[in-house]
């Protein structure tokens, strides 16, 4: 049996090989080629570009009350509000289980804050409806913004990750953003 295989096909394949199914989102084999390219664009055009990841908060206890099929209900649910709150030209991916990242192109830090906070309230403000009965939902922010001199883009990551980490430890339901150690010439 012979397919053809145009331009068209390639490319809905290869959408969909990086298409997570139950949120849409892209999925964790999708971010490094996504994260390197805009690498190269913020080196290129000398902007900045940051990076949220975020991860839903007691997110064992929701699947052991509410059952596993509301657990998916409440993923998709997150990641619609979240996806409505940022830019078409922003990338969105499930890097794991309940855990999510979105690099934001082109971003400063006041955006970045903004965002993030955003973010947290879209999620934290309306419970999650299951069956007409409310699930409370939260979840924990971590947030990076590039530098020029970081050597590679696994260093925002480990950035906002370890944000991400302090946000849980302070109580969850919480922002934080990785701070720079120096400023002026780093920051634009
Ligand atoms: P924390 O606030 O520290 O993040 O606690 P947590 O309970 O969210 O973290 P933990 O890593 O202990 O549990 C994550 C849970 O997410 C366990 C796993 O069963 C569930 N999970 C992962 N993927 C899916 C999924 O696709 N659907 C559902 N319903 N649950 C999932
Ligand atoms: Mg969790
Ligand atoms: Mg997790």
């Amino acid at each position: 049996l012979n397919y053809v295989i145009n331009g068209e096909h390639q490319q809905m394949l290869k959408k969909l090989s990086d298409t997570d199914f139950l949120t849409g989102w892209l999925n964790r084999k999708a971010l490094e080629p996504c994260a390197l390219s805009c690498r190269e664009t913020a080196q290129r055009t000398g902007h900045t570009f940051g990076i949220i990841i975020f991860d839903v908060d007691h997110f064992k206890a929701i699947n052991d009350k509410w059952g596993h099929h509301a657990g998916d209900v409440a993923l998709q649910q997150i990641t619609s509000r979240a996806k409505d709150i940022v830019r078409d030209e922003d990338n969105c991916f499930r890097i794991g289980g309940e855990e999510f990242l979105i690099i934001l192109t082109r971003c400063n830090a006041e955006q970045l804050h903004r965002v993030s906070e955003r973010l947290r309230q879209t999620v934290a403000s309306r419970p999650v409806m299951m069956n007409d009965k409310p699930m409370n939902i939260t979840i924990s922010i971590g947030s990076a913004l590039s530098r020029h001199d970081d050597l590679g883009w696994q260093a925002l990551f480990d950035r906002a990750d370890k944000a991400l980490y302090q946000s849980k430890a302070e109580g969850r339901n919480t922002v934080s953003i990785s701070e720079p150690e120096h400023t002026a010439e780093v920051w634009q």
